[in-house]
């Protein structure tokens, strides 16, 4: 431990500047934030073009209605200008608040209940949550008519749209109470380990993330997701013991095998699963199972337990805490650093002595650009992942020596292809767009790839 701390202080001296130094940090988070928001723009203007191609790439052509693709076409181009209006939207929004103090304003505000309450300012921890409460409600309403606009008009417009005005206002109540929760003993607990450690809270706070993120791992399906839909055991029929025999050769831990009312609020569909190492659920929307057959979506099912043969889940895990540890062990140094306080509005009393909560949400408005570049990379090791996937689907009839799995890559390829259609998901992509946005890859390249993986496997036989 020793040699974790020595190596953190380390870290520490090189940017003892912040504490001193009266660095305008509010103009760099403001260029950050458009510099983002512009390359993000500049990217869907690449790709806007491409949603007026007339015909689909030649690979997709055999599959794809002329129908079908011009439809897909035209929610694409929806989408776009709607995405490019959004984001524009909440960058001057987000920027605005920034510039007038809005946090600031928020931390007041959030004393000012406290004392009304009956409480001094010197409970933070209490004043912490009801700051974080406060700017997450007021910061969420600029962007809720978005959300309305693309539940009710543009969802609506292309027939995905199956949430109903009464479940959208529950849905967000719901949203909020959960967020308040969870989030107010998290963010007590989280904030005690910094008083409780002092400036060796790194270890402590990696430990109480991990437990968290476990404990989250068992609440979400069992408490939180059954607020939201309704999981029902499968039927018993033919996919049904397809899944259960396919489960059952690769000795994957299967618990139970729900049916998921996805089609409650929209008709796109999906699979997954999820649960602890010993005991996994899988999970598939209605949806998929309506426009699929049985065989198709074992196959999708055998995609995703090729995420659970390679580890994928823990793997990406294991990256993001590498990525929290990073974040830890740079943030001591803007932890006492009152300049940073004075740049962002907060007053003097304030910025002398400043709250642990209000440092870290300045600290991660600082690393705007550095998450950037991190998500491109986990984009980038999620599409990996998703080709081994789709190799292990392939691959299964020599791992399982079953003959009747030697068509499994076509049936994934169908399935792949009928999701891709129902969904009407975008078929022309700018290599740029989808290199920074796209966590899969592209159908085109998937088809292209599930073709050259049966092509090597037949010369090897
Ligand atoms: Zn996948």
């Amino acid at each position: 431990m020793d040699f974790l701390h020595s190596g953190l202080a380390d870290v520490q001296r090189h940017l003892a500047f912040v504490s001193v130094d009266p660095i305008n940090w509010k103009f760099y988070v403001q260029v950050f934030s458009w510099s983002v928001t512009i390359f993000e723009s500049y990217l869907l203007l690449r790709q806007y073009p491409l949603y007026s191609k007339t015909s689909p790439p030649e690979a997709l052509a055999p599959h794809i209605s002329k129908e079908d693709f011009a439809k897909s076409q035209i929610y694409g181009k929806d989408k776009a200008q709607f995405a490019l209006f959004s984001k524009l939207f909440s960058q001057c929004v987000d920027s605005a608040m920034l510039q007038y103090g809005f946090y600031a304003w928020c931390w007041g505000a959030a004393g000012t209940i406290l004392g009304k309450l009956g409480y001094g300012t010197d409970y933070e921890i209490l004043q912490s949550i009801i700051f974080s409460f406060t700017m997450y409600l007021l910061s969420s309403l600029p962007t809720l008519p978005l959300s309305v606009y693309s539940t009710f008009v543009l969802e609506e417009k292309h027939g995905f749209n199956k949430t109903t005005p009464a479940l959208f206002v529950g849905d967000l109540v719901k949203s909020w109470l959960i967020a308040f929760a969870l989030g107010a003993p998290f963010l007590a607990a989280f904030l005690y380990i910094f008083q409780w450690a002092g400036d060796r809270f790194v270890p402590w706070l990696m430990g109480f993330m991990i437990s968290f993120q476990l404990l989250m791992v068992i609440l979400y399906p069992t408490v939180i997701q059954p607020l939201f839909n309704k999981l029902t055991p499968l039927s018993d029929g033919e996919l049904r013991s397809r899944v259960e025999s396919l489960a059952g050769k690769l000795h994957f831990p299967l618990k139970h095998l729900y049916e998921i009312d996805g089609s409650k609020r929209s008709s796109h569909s999906n699979a997954y699963f999820f649960g602890l190492p010993w005991s996994k659920h899988i999970v598939i929307f209605d949806t998929l199972m309506q426009q699929s057959k049985p065989e198709e979506v074992e196959a999708v099912l055998a995609h995703e337990l090729g995420h659970w043969y390679y580890l994928h889940p823990t793997k990406m895990m294991a990256i993001s805490q590498f990525h929290i540890f990073t974040i830890l062990a740079l943030f001591p140094a803007f932890l006492h650093a009152p300049p940073l306080l004075r740049s962002f509005d907060f007053p003097k009393h304030v910025a002398a002595k400043p709250p642990t909560i209000v440092a870290f949400l300045l600290f991660q408005m600082i690393l705007t650009p550095l998450e950037a570049f991190i998500s491109i990379g986990m984009n980038a090791v999620s599409r990996h992942f998703e080709w081994e996937a789709d190799r292990f689907a392939c691959e299964l009839q020599d791992q399982l020596k079953e003959e009747s799995m030697k068509d499994m890559g076509d049936r994934l390829g169908r399935a792949l292809i009928t999701l891709h259609v129902k969904n009407l998901s975008t078929v022309w992509v700018d290599w740029l767009y989808s290199a920074y946005h796209h966590s899969h890859p592209t159908l085109t390249e998937r088809l292209k790839g599930l073709e050259s993986f049966q092509a090597k496997r037949a010369k090897k036989e």
